[in-house]
């Protein structure tokens, strides 16, 4: 049989990517500008509609720095984030020396919760210091509860970093995702809904602030014919070769959110008979997940004492990849001495969750390993 390593989430190529990156050579684009990122930008403008402008990055993380810069975050300031998340939506508050403030998540959406959310900034106000941004994230691809956030960001006049990494493809009554925050930002590293190899992008209300962007992404240089520079210049502009990747999977984004989905639909299926597992699902039908990674929830409780590490080791034995889901930020060495506002709903997230294989290019035969996988761990239940 088979037993070829299954991933949790690889590059699905849709055909037409090496047509563009032949382009970018025969012309001699091969530069952190040219005609496949002004293409994928106007792509992705396209794409995200509702009027937004959007620049092409080396990487989702420069995005998120790059944001926060144009929010006006500077040294000793309080930046919100929420804790659960990959640490790359954090990280950036502490490059501009500015100090991280973690939320906790609720239960529907595992998402930035508007309760400890508005706790946090009564009690940040208090003590003297109002929080310069809210970084707010749609993990695995599920919006956050969008309007509930808004609502409490406009109350308090402090502007929404959208971290809409793992949410290109998802959208909230029909708007979509990367176009709710202030500051949106969006990323096309190696594992995600589509590559551009490495990679991301900005996305702001106004062409203002896209060029501004993109001038402090291009060195900061000014306008002279000398090198001349009046604000800290970054080099984060991408590559006109792995922009021609994103061409390429921008072609066939919609049939990886299809594909993703349908992979959503397949562990539904697979643990609609088993006891204690839940499939982690959008609310209701507001939202639109592209279910980027499909994650189960377990309560051992009525497992029989089959744990998340029990089915990951499993799993792990028949060459089947894995994860536990992101590990709180402020459960982490190097932000456990900030402040946090919150329950426990995310470290019991953390404790209990699993990210199961789901790839856009997973096939029959994989689902079937997977499924019987699955049912062999629960078959003495
Ligand atoms: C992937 C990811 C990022 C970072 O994007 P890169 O392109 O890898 O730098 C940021 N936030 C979240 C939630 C992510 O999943």
């Amino acid at each position: 049989m088979n037993n070829s390593k299954i991933w949790l989430s690889s590059p699905h190529m849709g055909g037409t990517e090496q047509q563009y990156i032949k382009e970018a050579f025969d012309a001699n684009w091969v530069a952190p500008l040219g005609p496949n990122v002004n293409g994928l930008e106007q792509d992705l403008e396209n794409y995200l509609g509702n009027q937004t402008h959007v620049g092409a990055l080396s990487s989702g993380t420069a995005a998120i720095h790059l944001g926060l810069i144009l929010l006006d975050v500077q040294a000793g300031d309080e930046v919100i984030c929420q804790s659960m998340t990959f640490s790359a939506s954090a990280n950036p508050i502490l490059y501009l020396s500015a100090t991280p403030v973690f939320i906790d998540s609720e239960e529907q959406t595992w998402n930035i919760c508007p309760v400890a959310l508005e706790q946090a900034i009564q009690d940040r106000i208090q003590k003297g210091k109002k929080p310069k941004a809210i970084i707010a994230v749609h993990l695995y691809g599920v919006p956050y509860q969008i309007e509930s956030i808004r609502e409490i960001a406009d109350k308090y006049t402090i502007p929404i970093l959208e971290d809409s990494a793992e949410a290109l493809g998802s959208s909230y009554k029909g708007q979509k995702c990367g176009t709710f925050g202030d500051i949106g930002i969006l990323s096309f590293n190696g594992n995600k809904i589509i590559t551009t190899s490495g990679g991301g992008a900005i996305v702001t209300q106004t062409a203002a602030l896209k060029e501004k962007a993109i001038f402090y992404a291009t060195q900061s240089r000014d306008n002279a014919p000398h090198y001349q520079h009046s604000h800290i210049g970054y080099n984060y502009r991408m590559s006109n070769i792995c922009a021609g990747i994103g061409r390429g999977q921008m072609e066939v984004l919609d049939k990886h959110v299809a594909l993703r989905r349908q992979m959503h639909d397949f562990y539904v299926a697979v643990f609609a008979s088993i006891e204690g597992v839940e499939v982690f699902s959008t609310p209701n039908d507001d939202y639109f997940a592209n279910y980027w990674l499909s994650a189960i929830i377990i309560d051992e409780n009525k497992t029989k004492g089959i744990t998340r590490e029990t089915l990951r080791l499993a799993l792990e034995s028949e060459n089947i990849e894995s994860r536990p889901l992101w590990k709180p930020m402020h459960l982490q060495p190097i932000f456990f001495n900030y402040p946090y506002y919150g329950k426990t709903v995310a470290e019991n997230l953390f404790e209990n969750g699993l990210c199961l294989p789901s790839g856009s290019n997973l096939t029959d035969e994989d689902r079937t390993r997977i499924k019987k996988a699955i049912h062999t761990i629960f078959k003495h239940q």
